[in-house]
């Protein structure tokens, strides 16, 4: 298996989910190198030893400057297999939302994929390995493929439902973020949010309830969006996995833990 890259420059812009500000960045082909974003001269790998935020998004930092929110463009470029590029952030300091999904990011990007003559690197998953914390627990098993599961319950609507990737993009990538009704408050008093709106992001009431007059885009669109952010987080590894991994009510911070484990192996 060989790595890869895009074959042109591409770049996106809109609001950023979390600082409200106008964000523009552009991606640009790289024969080496992994990814890295480049913001005001300064290169941050987009590797879990640059993690700086985990806490209802996954934020990147080095030095005086950050990239917040990069979990869904990033789960994008590993399910297309793209391992080397340069993301040139011209705006803002986040990724921006898009419709809060990976749909946009994907459709621009399928037909641009890059084959370069240089095999990928993987992380073989020989052993079992389990994390956990009070309510979450993540697993890895051997397997010679990348899978990803997700078990998670959405209130009123879903209870311990089982999400899987097993290489089929196109099921995930157009899963929305979401957040309950009662968390708006809290995260806008958390300073976060701020770009958050009913045109990217889906809003559950406790009862199952949606408020976006759209409704869902499928009845577990909540539990595919965490499989997505899981992706996301898991291609911080810089590496490709081979193995199975199962997270069940996992999240940013757990998904992070879950990485540094499997460098270690
Ligand atoms: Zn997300």
């Amino acid at each position: 298996m060989y790595q890869a890259t895009i074959r042109r420059s591409v770049e996106f812009e809109g609001i950023g989910l979390h600082t409200g500000q106008f964000c523009r960045l552009r991606l640009h082909p790289e024969d080496n190198k992994g990814i890295r974003f480049i913001i005001r001269g300064e290169y941050i790998p987009a590797n879990y030893r640059y993690v700086v935020n985990t806490k209802n998004s996954t934020d990147l930092g080095k030095g005086s400057v950050g990239i917040k929110t990069v979990e869904h463009l990033m789960a994008v470029l590993y399910m297309l297999g793209i391992d080397n590029l340069v993301i040139e952030v011209l705006e803002g300091c986040e990724v921006p939302a898009m419709d809060g999904s990976g749909y946009l990011f994907y459709k621009r990007l399928k037909g641009l994929v890059q084959k370069l003559d240089k095999e990928k690197e993987f992380i073989q998953i020989k052993d079992p390995l389990v994390i956990r914390n009070c309510t979450a627990k993540i697993e890895a098993l051997p397997s010679d493929h990348f899978s990803a599961e997700y078990v998670g319950s959405i209130e009123g609507l879903l209870k311990d439902h089982r999400a899987k990737y097993k290489g089929n993009a196109k099921g995930l990538v157009f899963a929305r973020t979401f957040c309950y009704d009662y968390q708006v408050e809290a995260l806008r008093k958390a300073g976060l949010a701020k770009g958050g709106s009913l045109k990217n992001a889906v809003v559950l009431g406790k009862n199952g309830n949606v408020y976006n007059t759209e409704g869902l885009r499928c009845k577990d669109e909540p539990i595919r969006h965490k499989l997505l952010d899981l992706i996301g987080d898991l291609s911080l590894l810089g590496k490709g996995i081979k193995g199975r991994i199962v997270s069940y009510h996992g999240g940013h911070s757990l998904n992070y833990e879950f990485v540094k484990s499997l460098a270690g192996l």
